[in-house]
């Protein structure tokens, strides 16, 4: 999964465990757990390379420094009810429920990201979705016609 040149690490995801779906459509990327979980359980440990730039599939190590890990945890699905927590500092993915084999990953990016490459209307259909996902301190780009798309299809629903 991780390229050959990183140094060993067991913790590291393997390719039986994990399949990284890199489908072309909005819904069809993301990575899917083979083997299963307990809350609490090390998923997998996660690398790549150090950016200072926030890209498409980079997550927030800290503010201006990113993880750009185009081989696993970069593919992870956003969730309002996620199943894993990211630990930026140990470069750890940690189950926060349990996770069944056949489950997709799922992180909430407002956990890690401080502004989002782009914000997005969920579907993720838990309770508590939040609906319009922004990153922590991301102010709602109302400019945005994917946003003004969302709040008439809202009003729409009423
Ligand atoms: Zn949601």
């Amino acid at each position: 999964m991780y390229p050959e040149s990183y140094e060993p690490n067991p913790l590291y995801p393997r390719s039986e465990d994990f399949e990284v779906v890199r489908k072309d459509d909005q819904t069809g990327l993301g990575v899917i757990s083979h083997k299963g979980f307990k809350t609490g359980d090390i998923v997998a440990a996660m690398n790549g390379e150090r950016i200072q730039d926030i890209r498409q599939h980079s997550l927030q190590i800290e503010p201006g420094i990113h993880l750009y890990d185009i081989h696993f945890a970069g593919y992870f699905l956003h969730s309002c009810a996620p199943n894993v927590f990211l630990d930026m500092e140990k470069m750890l993915v940690i189950a926060t429920r349990r996770i069944k084999p056949g489950d997709y990953l799922l992180m909430d990016y407002a956990q890690t990201e401080d502004h989002l490459f782009k914000q997005f209307a969920c579907g993720c259909g838990a309770k508590n979705c939040r609906g319009w996902i922004t990153g922590k301190k991301d102010l709602i780009d109302e400019e945005d016609p994917a946003y003004q798309q969302f709040i008439s299809a809202q009003v729409m629903a009423v």
